[in-house]
């Protein structure tokens, strides 16, 4: 049953081949099984989803409508709402906070019949490359437990990745859906920014936060995309466009199309990764692709304007955190001060203060011009030099990162870890679409993703590529051995 596709698991669902509660036993024991391994769930809703398959079984017995996801297990990372249940972010400060309403995705989920089986792992309020960066619990890599699954939506890629989730959500803010799917061998999608609801996932840099799926194959990214990717009254930045619908790649690609690959933007690619990622391109131009050269040298910038944004809005974002309002509150306050101070102070950790004390000095009124304000103009640049790219082509093709996954504790300089995100968060700054798909394999079996992205609102013709490369490849269908 794990080893089915999403679409396929609803086709046998509706046809009453396999029932819900099968489905949710299923991979209940596979989690039970495997989980203790990898780690990719802060909790298993063990007796929710038994309720809800077993109302669907009810509902597929009345002869009611069946959703798009019908019967499928769906993993969400834990900075999504679901009502009821906790939300964490990663973070102690959150540790007892109870979400009381639905992300719109999640609410989606439900509506469309889709099984929601736990909540997964991440970096602190997903701030993070690597998933260590938890309060929790260690994520380990599917592919080999000594490496790390990538992140900040590490334990989602890893629940796919493992096949103890059909689907999953995760959040990109400037690779953390990327990152980790490269890392676990799967597929995803980082939306266009606005296409997916903000709404219910707890903030950490509003203009560069995008909420995205997770699946071994674009098939099944295309099904969940139908179910989240609506317009949502409650996120303000949602664009207010027709829902998300497939495209045919005959229609749009059929005659052909063009890929641009900035090389020399590509130079710290280690030689391995570079076959590898000549292979893919091998692969697109077998589709039809012709190979242009475009120019997004720019983007050794990104990092630097990335790191500052993100960090300015994490500060702003974070200030609702303060003992008051959610979560822990210190024991050790005597003061209204104390509670503040005491509370933050236990209640986060490391990364998530060094990201508050850099954002509140970006923001600080003698610095405001030199860094926050630069950087707003540098990302102005950034997106101007993405419409130049994509004059000369529909797609831009990168790697995902230098290498493949590492190990864990090999990133203690948290700037070494920050340029792991060096050809994901161009992406971010932009609010295009990319996905990453499975690509091939290290030598030493490490997987390696392929990233492609196009202009704003293009995400169904992206996936529509996507499709098309796996029609050709089947480096999606190389499962770990756990
Ligand atoms: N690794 C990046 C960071 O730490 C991206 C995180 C994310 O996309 N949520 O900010």
């Amino acid at each position: 049953m794990h080893t089915l596709s999403a679409c396929e698991i609803t086709r046998r669902f509706v046809k009453k081949e396999i029932s819900a509660v099968e489905v949710a036993k299923h991979f209940l024991n596979r989690i039970k099984s495997i989980d203790q391994q990898v780690g990719a769930y802060i909790e298993v809703f063990e007796a929710s989803v038994l309720e809800q398959a077993d109302r669907l079984d009810v509902k597929r017995r009345g002869g009611e409508p069946l959703g798009k996801l019908a019967a499928v297990p769906v993993a969400i990372k834990d900075i999504l709402n679901i009502k009821g249940h906790r939300t964490t972010c990663g973070s102690k400060i959150l540790s007892n906070f109870i979400a009381p309403f639905d992300a719109t995705v999640t609410r989606r989920i439900k509506e469309e019949d889709g099984l929601i089986i736990g909540k997964t792992n991440l970096d602190e309020f997903a701030m993070g490359s690597s998933c260590e960066h938890s309060a929790y619990k260690v994520t380990r890599n599917p592919w080999n437990l000594q490496l790390v699954p990538g992140g900040s939506s590490g334990g989602s890629a890893a629940s796919v990745a493992a096949e103890c989730a059909t689907l999953s959500l995760g959040t990109d803010t400037g690779g953390s859906i990327r990152l980790p799917a490269s890392f676990c061998g799967v597929s995803c999608l980082k939306p266009t920014y606005g296409r997916v609801s903000r709404y219910g996932l707890v903030a950490f840099a509003s203009s560069l936060d995008h909420v995205g799926p997770f699946a071994y194959r674009c098939e099944d990214l295309e099904r969940i995309m139908e179910v989240i990717g609506v317009h949502c009254e409650k996120d303000s930045t949602s664009s207010p466009v027709p829902p998300f619908k497939p495209v045919v790649w005959e229609e749009k690609f059929g005659k052909g199309f063009r890929v641009g690959v900035p090389w020399q933007f590509l130079e710290k690619l280690s030689p391995e990764s570079r076959s590898l990622f000549d292979r893919s391109l091998s692969h697109l131009k077998q589709l039809g692709g012709q190979i242009v050269d475009v120019d997004l040298s720019i983007l050794d910038y990104a990092i630097a304007v990335y790191y500052i944004l993100n960090t300015a809005e994490a500060s702003t974002n974070l200030a609702r955190f303060d003992g008051i309002r959610y979560g822990l509150r210190s024991g050790r306050a005597k003061t209204l001060d104390e509670v503040y101070d005491l509370s933050r102070e236990e209640g986060f950790g490391d990364e998530v203060k060094r990201r508050i004390i850099l954002g509140t000095f970006v923001l600080s009124s003698g610095y405001q011009d030199a860094y926050y304000h630069k950087a707003q103009k540098v990302r102005q640049l950034i997106i101007n030099k993405f419409d130049e790219a994509f004059a000369r082509c529909d797609a831009i093709a990168m790697p995902v990162s230098t290498s493949g996954a590492f190990a864990f504790g090999a990133k203690q300089d948290p700037l070494s870890m920050y340029l792991e995100d060096i050809y994901t968060v161009g992406a971010n700054l932009g609010g295009l679409p990319a996905i990453s798909i499975p690509a091939g394999q290290l030598q030493d079996g490490r997987p390696i993703g392929l990233q492609l992205m196009s202009p704003q609102h293009t995400d169904a013709e992206l996936l529509a590529m996507g499709k098309a490369f796996q029609s050709i490849t089947d480096y999606h269908t190389k499962r770990p051995r756990i």
